[in-house]
Parts: structure tokens; sequence; C-alpha cells
């Protein structure tokens, strides 16, 4: 995707870096049996892996075990390096619903051998997000319900506060490792509930206030 879309706007944002938080809720690093970190765990997704709410997930073969990850996606709308934690929050200029979907079996198996889980989470349709509201037409308190459905079952159901690192304290600390942009977008994790999808699945959910999103998985 090159470009992001804005609710009730015509301005586009050009989608620079796609900036993920793996395990940012204590109750997912538990279900996956890892620990709870100390600092945010960094890793990158690319645009061009990105879908609009709506599309197709396109399963990739060599897999057996794809996983919904539903988050709130952080659209930044500034260049920002070493944020303290007003320009961290003046940095963000609005939000999205993101999916980051994985390859777990890929996944578990780069991180049995130590490698870099690179190749689970960048094939293409691996990422779906819904239309941006900007901050100036919501105010995020925190608290918004996040939530995704699979087939008409609840499967994650959570709310933001339950956070390990905050909106604001994750672009303090991307931005002492590396500049944030206009248009690079930050996927803040996930809550438990994750699990496997296959072709035919659809999946809808959102985060209250901030958007819906949906995608259906196919061969
Ligand atoms: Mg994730």
């Amino acid at each position: 995707m090159e470009f992001a879309k804005i609710r009730n706007n015509d301005e586009k944002i050009r989608i620079g870096k796609v900036i993920c938080v793996g395990r940012n809720y204590a109750a997912h690093a538990a279900e996956l049996g890892n620990e709870i970190p100390e600092f945010p765990i960094i890793f990158l997704k690319t645009a061009s892996c990105l879908v609009e709410s709506g599309s197709k997930i396109i399963h990739p073969p060599y897999s057996t075990d794809m996983h919904h990850e539903i988050e709130l996606v952080l659209v930044i709308g500034e260049t920002v390096k070493n944020a303290d934690d007003i320009s961290a929050e003046n940095a963000i200029y609005g939000y999205a619903v993101g999916l980051d979907m994985t390859l777990r079996d890929i996944q578990n198996k780069l991180k049995d051998n130590g490698q870099p889980w690179t190749l689970a989470k960048v094939f293409d349709t691996s990422g779906v997000i819904s239309e941006v509201v900007l901050k100036e037409n919501f105010k995020l308190t925190g608290t918004e319900r996040i939530y995704l459905d699979v087939n008409g079952k609840i499967l994650q159901d959570s709310t933001l506060d339950l956070m390990l690192f905050s909106p604001v304290e994750i672009v303090k600390f991307i931005s002492s490792k590396m500049t944030l942009e206009k248009g690079d977008l930050i996927f803040t994790g996930t809550p438990s509930g994750v699990g496997k999808v296959v072709p035919g699945d659809k999946m809808e959910g959102g985060i209250e206030g901030v958007g819906l999103l949906s995608a259906v998985v196919s061969e």
C-alpha cells in the first residue's frame, strides 16, 4: 500500500516505515510462553505487505499456522528523534486498527534457530489497516476496547490500558533508536487470544472510537 486513507479527509499519507512492537500485552506474552519484556521488542514489516480493510489475505502455501493479531496502529505525523513525553505525543497524528498476520510456525522455527523472524511477518497481504482517524477528530483515552472476531466468534477482546508500553512510551523508545517521520506506522502489539486462521475464515475487528476492520483469508 502506498498511501493510508484518512476518514472524512482527502489527505492521503504516504506510508513510510512500518514498525511493530512485540509482546506488548502480558497475557499475550504468557499465551506464547514468552517472558514479559523489559523494553519494547521491535521488528519491521513493509509498506508493500499492507492491504486496506476489506481485502483478502493470501495464505502462503509454505505455512500451516497463520495467526491473527489485532493491534492499535499509531500514525506518525512529523519528524521526531529522541522524543520526550510531549514531542512523542505531538508526533502522533492519528490512529488506525491493524492486523499483524503472523506465520507462527515459521516464526517459531526462526526463533529456535536464533534468526530474525522477518519472514514470518512480511509476506504479501500480511498487514491490514483501517482508515486513519486523526487525533484532531478523536481523543484516545487509552482505555478503549480492542477486539477481533473470526467467523462471528470473539477471540480477542481486551482494552488498550493493558498495554505494557503506552503509545507515548513506544514513540519515545523507537525514536531513541531511529528517526521517525511523517507516514511511519507503528503497530503496538496484540492482546491475548491469537490463533490460527485458514482460507475461508472471515475476520472482523475494531477499536472503540478508532474504527473497524475486516479481512477474509484466501488460498
Ligand atoms: Mg503483532
